[in-house]
């Protein structure tokens, strides 16, 4: 039987139907650049499924009794009594987001001129290594730079490399982080062996070992689905296992929280804990709300049972895959295999006329909003190239590619359906897609804040 969400929908919110002519303006407004769409021109907005899941009515109802004391408040500890038991961490901090984790952590470990080593460091992860003065080096598998590999781990981290470099760094090596799932890598779940092989090494060379378990519920259930030996186990005692192999982890809880806004440290070592400690009281908030009100902590500590409900998770893993599916009967490639928390599709093999310094990925993304009102972003050379003083792309990024973020609980699958078909009307006539310029981008954070120019295709 095909899985269901175990849910039904309560509570509605509207969604703006627009013309392809306010489309047009709007975009044209925003210069090109999707970050500065307003809400309210977006008919299905799959920029990111960061804070974007619709809560439960049991998330409200503990909200609603939320406890605004500003020391040892009654939200906290429910709040530390589920992140405790999943995590199984000594020292567990709330904090607003994932990066203000990721800042308070590695300024607590990291030194200047020291490296970061990770499968795939995520933008604001690298952004918060790099200002600290040190070096953010991703090591993926070998099977991460092959789309169209159906291996079932391509998130994890290439083993050989990861031991050639805290062989040869030694002292430099500050951190090792693991990003689960691999979000700037496919969505691409890590196995457990690969997590236990990265403990055995963090142990031979001394360095600490930290997890980014913004989908901490999604990886765990690939796992399960996924990897010899854990069939049998629940998401919550694979994910249990997972934090257990690491010294500590950052994960933004706005992901598999499915809450709107939240994140949690979580520590082993009692010193790097007093350190972020003093770091978080000076810059987010006292040690028992870290920069959250009270009705988050409640939302983020009943998010964090139900995303690892395993019906749920069956019900997610299902619209991922379907999704997939009819996006490849459009015409169009993706990252294979399909993970849970997006698409990402292979703009630069559909839009073979647009070279790199045309960004095939963002004029699928434009066209798509274009025709469709669909919003999502591009992961290929605006993000990743390499630009000159005059905003001219010197290097291109490997890949073109496009991530169509899935929102949990947010959309049902006529809403999926309805996107496929736009990408399939699209994809009939690629060579009508534009190309584009860019006309602005300050250094660093570029693909937020950069400004576009649209090159009409030759007739
Ligand atoms: C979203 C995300 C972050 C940052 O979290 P925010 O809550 O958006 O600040 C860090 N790492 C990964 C893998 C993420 O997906």
């Amino acid at each position: 039987m095909k899985p269901f969400p175990p849910y039904r929908i309560q509570v509605v919110k509207e969604i703006p139907i627009t013309t392809r002519q306010q489309r047009e303006d709007a975009l044209a407004r925003a210069s090109y650049n999707m970050f500065d769409l307003p809400s309210n021109m977006v008919t299905i907005d799959l920029l990111t499924d960061s804070g974007t899941g619709a809560v439960s009515a049991a998330q409200e109802a503990a909200a609603a009794q939320a406890d605004r004391s500003y020391a040892g408040s009654d939200s906290y500890y429910r709040f530390r009594a589920v992140l405790d038991e999943v995590t199984s961490y000594p020292h567990v901090f709330p904090v607003h987001q994932g990066r203000a984790a990721e800042r308070v952590l590695f300024s607590s470990v990291l030194k200047a001129g020291q490296l970061s080593l990770s499968n795939t460091h995520f933008d604001t992860t690298r952004a918060n290594v790099e200002l600290l003065g040190a070096e953010a080096r991703d090591l993926p598998c070998a099977e991460f730079w092959n789309l169209d590999s159906t291996e079932p781990f391509k998130g994890n981290v290439d083993l050989a490399a990861l031991e050639d470099t805290l062989r040869s760094e030694g002292e430099r090596v500050g951190q090792v982080l693991i990003t689960i799932t691999n979000n700037g890598g496919g969505g691409q779940p890590v196995s457990m062996a690969n997590l236990r092989a990265v403990r055995a090494l963090c142990d031979r060379y001394g360095v600490p070992f930290f997890l980014d378990a913004a989908r901490f519920a999604e990886n765990a259930w690939m796992v399960v689905q996924r990897e010899a030996g854990y069939g049998h186990l629940t998401p919550r005692e694979v994910a249990r296992q997972a934090f257990a192999l690491a010294d500590g982890c950052v994960a933004s809880l706005k992901k598999d929280g499915i809450a709107p806004m939240g994140a949690v440290i979580g520590l082993r070592d009692p010193e790097v804990a007093k350190r972020c400690e003093v770091n978080l009281i000076a810059t987010e908030g006292f040690r028992t709300y870290g920069g959250l009100a009270a009705h988050d902590l409640e939302r983020v500590a009943r998010g964090v049972e139900e995303v690892l409900d395993p019906n749920y998770l069956r019900s997610r893993e299902a619209d991922a895959a379907y999704f997939a599916e009819l996006v490849n009967r459009a015409g169009v490639d993706i990252v294979r295999p399909a993970g849970m928390h997006a698409l990402y599709l292979n703009a630069g093999r559909l839009l073979q006329h647009i070279p790199p310094h045309g960004f095939p990925g963002h004029a699928l993304a434009s066209e798509l909003y274009l025709a469709g009102g669909v919003r999502c972003v591009e992961l290929g050379s605006l993000y990743l190239g390499t630009f000159d003083e005059d905003h001219n792309l010197v290097t291109p990024a490997p890949f073109e590619l496009v991530r169509v973020a899935i929102p949990r609980r947010t959309y049902t699958q006529a809403h999926l359906e309805y996107v496929a078909d736009v990408l399939a009307d699209v994809a009939k006539n690629p060579t009508r897609v534009a190309s584009y310029r860019v006309v602005d981008a300050p250094p660093v954070l570029r693909h937020f804040n950069l400004t576009l120019e649209r090159i009409p295709p030759r007739p």
